[in-house]
């Protein structure tokens, strides 16, 4: 590349969604989506049976494709990701979606081609439409086996073989399959226009352990295969064209975090205490099937969030009894002796389904969570009893979900009750079940300990504890700036929170993504918590910073916070801080950002 050429190319940022860890420097390989270009062709009348046969093989040819991917998959990504493909292969084998593109190229006399077209893009409306974040995001699955049939029509095979080392994929978004037919051991991350925390190629990304960030509008149309360019899925930022300065900094940075994964590395599993001996519990949060290997892989001690809403969009509006008792016992065997918690349906807000009702005009205001399942009773009625039926069978707690008022709870309790009564009533056997409230609304917190009295246990979840306490929308990037996870303001409700429980004697389980967040967590434990529940793969960094500090030290730090009078002060504080404690734990540069949105 000449001079002039590079002198171009101006360093140019992105801001993201960072939906794993870790930071990449490497080069885009650009994925086309790789929409077909379908053109209608009218038939005639003797063509059209020759027309159906050619969609047919089209299939047959799709979906040994899929078979062998799915084989792959399982291999190269394990069992927990291959559940993708069976979505693919289901859809191939549905006599129905089939059906109708046959009875559409008989009935409009239309090629092979244009009929996929219009009956997946039909179907993709459909998603579209969809309220559930996670469904809708499901409809690339739809877009997925279009194209494949497509491909196999023109009697081609989608290939991307030709991956250049240090892969960054750059796409609008990537097709579930795309990404099972691509060399894993060259991708090295992954930047997307589009997704989120629950789409695809967020859960594939996390299950690869690469870095990844996505929301990134229109970064696609801009990066060429071959750039530079840096991925810090920690920060949820994106850097094209970075300058040889940048670049030596995220690589000293990815240095230093490789050295911090490899020590970690080593001690995944036992018990966790501070320097002074002060023993921490350290559990997982899990929503989809494929997090579930990381439970045991980072030894948590068991499961302390199942955000059990992800169920309801896997399996259709509402899955039955049944499904869902299958669904909890497979939830506390992932937990084992340590237990699960099963949170209730936390539905509504950006989650709630189409089937229960219009939009809200202020959904994290609304009918969300705890209110949904009081309104929607016989919703609540079904979910208490599968996790009673699956508590016969391993070790699970009920956690309930925005709770802002005692009220809430001794409804939900008294319904969960009479479904155990009723259960034993009909010779069904029923597990006992702890049962513990959300604190995450801002007047829980401060009833705290009335709330203490009649839970047998806190989970504090804290991104919405931020969120309501601050009025600052936890998902509008625009905002991003006012989500202080240091407020003075938090800190205090934190500690009032823990104080409660600590009175009270029962556990309080910091849920949120503050303890993934090391510095965070050190913040927290200072506060007084010792029970934290994350995202598997965090567990490591944060297991190796707790049993690097000292307790009295953190409670220094985070009493010396609560005096702060802005959240700038905490940060300035804690950067400090931490900084001069433990700068092997903590170099500058590893710090919580400024600002930053978790
Ligand atoms: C929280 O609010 O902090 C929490 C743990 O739950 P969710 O992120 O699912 O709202
Ligand atoms: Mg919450």
């Amino acid at each position: 590349m000449s001079k002039r050429v590079k002198k171009e190319l101006k360093e140019e940022h992105w801001k993201g969604l960072g939906v794993s860890d870790g930071v990449v420097v490497g080069r885009v390989l650009r994925v086309h989506s790789g929409t077909q270009q379908v053109y209608r062709a009218k038939l005639d009348e003797m063509d059209m049976r020759r027309e159906v046969r050619r969609l047919r093989a089209a299939v047959r040819l799709s979906r040994r494709q899929l078979l062998a991917i799915r084989t792959r998959a399982e291999k190269e990504l394990g069992v927990a990701h291959s559940y993708i493909f069976d979505a693919h292969l289901l859809m191939l084998e549905d006599n129905k979606l089939i059906g109708e593109i046959e009875e559409f190229i008989l009935k409009e006399r239309a090629n092979a081609e244009w009929a996929v077209k219009v009956v997946g893009d039909k179907l993709l409306a459909v998603y579209a439409a969809i309220k559930d974040d996670y469904l809708r995001e499901r409809g690339s699955d739809i877009e997925d086996v279009t194209q494949r049939i497509l491909v196999a029509l023109s009697g081609g095979h989608p290939s991307y073989k030709n991956l250049i080392e240090d892969a960054v994929l750059v796409a609008e978004d990537l097709l579930p399959s795309t990404v099972a037919e691509l060399d894993y051991t060259k991708v090295r991350g992954m930047a997307m226009d589009n997704g989120g925390w629950t789409s695809h190629t967020a859960i594939i990304a996390r299950g690869l352990g690469i870095p990844a960030v996505v929301g990134l509008r229109d970064l696609s149309r801009r990066a060429r295969t071959g750039d530079p360019i840096i991925v810090d899925a920690d920060k949820g930022a994106v850097v094209l064209h970075p300058s040889a300065r940048t670049t030596d900094f995220y690589r000293s940075q990815k240095i230093s975090q490789e050295s911090r994964t490899s020590v970690a590395a080593e001690k995944f599993h036992g018990p966790v205490r501070t320097l002074d001996g002060v023993d921490v519990r350290l559990r997982a949060n899990i929503e989809l099937p494929a997090e579930f290997v990381g439970v045991a892989k980072f030894g948590a001690e068991g499961v302390g969030l199942y955000r059990s809403e992800f169920l309801l969009s896997q399996r259709g509006p509402m899955p039955s009894e049944e499904e869902q008792c299958e669904a909890y016992k497979e939830v506390a065997r992932i937990g084992g002796d340590a237990g699960a918690t099963v949170r209730l349906f936390d539905l509504g807000g950006e989650k709630i389904s189409g089937a229960f009702g219009d939009a809200e005009r202020n959904p994290a205001l609304g009918l969300r969570a705890i209110r949904f399942s009081l309104r929607w009773e016989k919703v609540l009625r079904l979910q208490a009893r599968s996790i009673l039926r699956a508590a016969a069978f391993g070790k699970l707690s009920i956690v309930l979900p925005m709770i802002s008022d005692l009220t809430d709870v001794r409804r939900a309790r008294s319904i969960i009750e009479e479904e155990r009564v009723k259960l034993e009533s009909e010779g069904k056997r029923a597990g006992t079940v702890k049962v513990g409230a959300m604190i995450e609304v801002p007047s829980a917190v401060f009833v705290a300990d009335k709330i203490a009295r009649e839970v047998d246990f806190f989970s504090l979840g804290t991104n919405d504890l931020v969120q309501y306490l601050l009025a600052v929308d936890r998902g509008n990037d625009d905002v991003a700036e006012w989500f202080r996870s240091l407020h003075p303001a938090v800190l205090q409700s934190i500690k009032r929170t823990l104080d409660a429980a600590r009175d009270a004697e029962i556990p309080a389980v910091v849920c949120g993504e503050m303890a993934a967040t090391p510095a965070y967590a050190v913040i927290l434990l200072g506060l007084g918590a010792t029970d934290f529940s994350m995202t598997a793969s965090s567990l490591p960094r944060v297991r190796q910073t707790v049993s690097q500090i000292k307790y009295e030290d953190a409670r220094e730090i985070a009493e010396k916070s609560l005096e702060c009078a802005t959240a700038d002060d905490v940060e300035e504080l804690v950067r400090e801080r931490l900084g001069a404690k433990w700068p092997q734990l903590f170099p500058a540069q590893s710090l919580p950002a400024k600002k930053s949105k978790v």
